[in-house]
């Protein structure tokens, strides 16, 4: 295990039953106030992969994906729940366990051809990864990858997200 992992394994608490029976929820909010794992984070984040455009999944993924985005002299693009971006936008749909959810990018995010990083806080099913990479195509990006702090891998998440450079900091 690298300094890295342990550093962030750490400071991610698990919080049980949040927020519904059965689910165990990843709390990154000990990691986020720490400066020091914090900047290690952005630091690895930020040398993964080469890109153009970093893509932050609201709200979580944008925390991490904006400093990761300044770090790498990249542009930030929102990928927003339904309804919260305020010019037009593409919307692609996917199935949670209960009902569904619809996510948005803004038509005009991505010159055509753009490398673009797509970043999250945790890599869970891979509905959610599955669909903004869907609509960053659709949205002229060419998706360089998709990079996550942490991976559920009895979620199986990467089998959904095919041809696409999966990379986690630490997997659970
Ligand atoms: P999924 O679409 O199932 O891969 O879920 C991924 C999204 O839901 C990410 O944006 C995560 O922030 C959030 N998520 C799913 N499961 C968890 C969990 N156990 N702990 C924290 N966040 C989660």
């Amino acid at each position: 295990m690298t300094e890295l992992s342990t550093m962030i394994l750490e400071r991610i608490r698990d919080v049980p039953d949040y927020p519904r029976p059965g689910v165990v929820f990843k709390d990154i909010t000990p990691l986020l106030a720490d400066p020091v794992a914090m900047a290690a984070v952005v630091e690895e984040l930020a040398g993964t992969l080469q890109a153009d455009k970093i893509v932050g999944i609201e709200a979580r993924g944008f925390i991490l994906a904006a400093p990761v985005a300044y770090r790498a002299g990249a542009g930030f693009v929102p990928v927003r729940k339904k309804g919260k971006l305020p010019a037009a936008t593409l919307e692609e749909s996917y199935d949670l366990e209960y009902g569904s959810a619809t996510i948005e990018v803004h038509r005009d995010a991505f010159a055509p051809g753009d490398r673009v990083l797509i970043v999250d806080d945790v890599l869970a099913t891979g509905g959610t990864a599955k669909a903004a990479v869907e609509l960053v195509e659709r949205a002229g990006g060419e998706v360089a990858g998709f990079a996550v702090l942490m991976e559920l891998a009895f979620l199986k998440g990467r089998e959904r997200l095919a041809g696409v450079d999966v990379r986690s900091l630490v997997t659970v």
